[in-house]
């Protein structure tokens, strides 16, 4: 922890060094931004079987994420996204969503998996069996969190399949889940905010778990794998880990305030690569960058580098394909990030 002086040294550094090349940058790649946005907001009038991966604004050209098209009983078509790194791994199977494929309308076109939005239950609840159905399980098995922004990560195994999908959940406050037993499916869910995969192919189990801003400065990740070390002997030297979907450096914009807690946590004086972290916009606002956030907070916590994969998919500047809330000012329904042990 610094004192109020040092983040003032700081930021007043960050002003004097960053702020003129800086805003010049934002406004290059805010007009590249704007830009590919308009361009790809007329994908979503695509047919769901014509969307590819490349229909996706990407932050860098990195093949991280593959979109496999999974075809259901029905015929219905659903594209989810899937992390390379995390399908070498047999024992598992993940995904995250996105806006297609699912039955809702409106604000929440089209698969949405939020109840308490607004939305139609019976088609959110379909929307659930599709994605189920897609990664090889059945709505029933599925366990959800109650996201409030906490730390809290909850052990979780076949006595609770069900909960927040077919059956109410008798918990609350619950961030981040995880287990070792095979088809219980993990679900966390999605508009702007992180999602954090980790396996542990040496203990066979898992976690997933949510981290916006609050839950990045309190270090979701590290509590995650803290749970996972407690229940099942995990060490995060064996984990493979993945950053979701999520929103980008260049969308989130922070006030001051948001910033000072990162400077206390993240940022150092002698930190070359602080402004991997926060960049000064000018009049007390700053680009946060959540994605290396989360990953320092996994290489802390013991995690290889080699180890992770970390999106190049933004949902803000994807709002077509993705939920955003900032993108959506709030008018959207929920992705979602699912996992189970097989
Ligand atoms: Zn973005």
């Amino acid at each position: 922890m610094k004192t109020d002086i040092d983040k003032n040294i700081k930021i007043d550094e960050n002003i004097k060094k960053e702020k003129n090349i800086k805003i010049d940058e934002n406004i290059k790649k805010e007009k590249n931004i704007k830009m590919d946005k308009n361009m790809q907001a007329e994908n979503i009038h695509k047919n769901v079987d014509e969307i590819t991966i490349n229909d996706f604004v990407t932050k860098n050209d990195k093949d991280v994420l593959e979109l496999k098209k999974h075809v259901l009983s029905s015929g219905s078509v659903v594209p989810l996204l899937h992390f390379r790194k995390l399908n070498e791994l047999s024992m598992i199977e993940h995904c995250f969503t996105t806006r297609l494929g699912g039955l809702s309308t409106g604000m929440f076109d089209s698969l949405n998996l939020s109840f308490t939005r607004g939305d139609d239950e019976e088609k959110v609840l379909e929307n659930y069996k599709r994605v189920a159905e897609a990664i090889g399980a059945e709505a029933g098995q599925i366990v959800t969190t109650d996201q409030t922004h906490t730390t809290n990560v909850l052990r979780v195994g076949k006595k609770q399949c069900g909960i927040g999908v077919t059956r109410k959940r008798p918990y609350t406050d619950v961030d981040g889940l995880i287990t070792n037993e095979p088809n219980v499916v993990l679900a966390t869910f999605y508009a702007d905010c992180v999602p954090l995969y980790f396996v542990d192919p040496v203990h066979r189990a898992i976690g997933l778990s949510h981290s916006g801003w609050r839950g990045t400065v309190n270090r979701m990740g590290k509590e995650t794998l803290i749970a996972m070390n407690r229940e099942f002997g995990t060490e995060a030297h064996d984990v493979i880990a993945a950053i979701g979907p999520s929103i980008c450096q260049d969308c989130y914009e922070i006030s001051q305030d948001v910033a000072e807690h990162f400077v206390d946590e993240f940022a150092t004086t002698d930190d070359p690569h602080a402004s991997d972290i926060l960049l000064y916009k000018g009049a007390g606002k700053y680009q946060l960058n959540l994605w290396e956030c989360n990953r320092r907070v996994m290489v802390e916590a013991g995690v290889q580098e080699d180890n992770i994969a970390m999106t190049n998919i933004c949902t803000c500047c994807n709002p077509s394909l993705l939920f955003s809330h900032r993108a959506s000012h709030g008018k959207r329904g929920n992705l979602g990030a699912f996992m189970f042990l097989k």
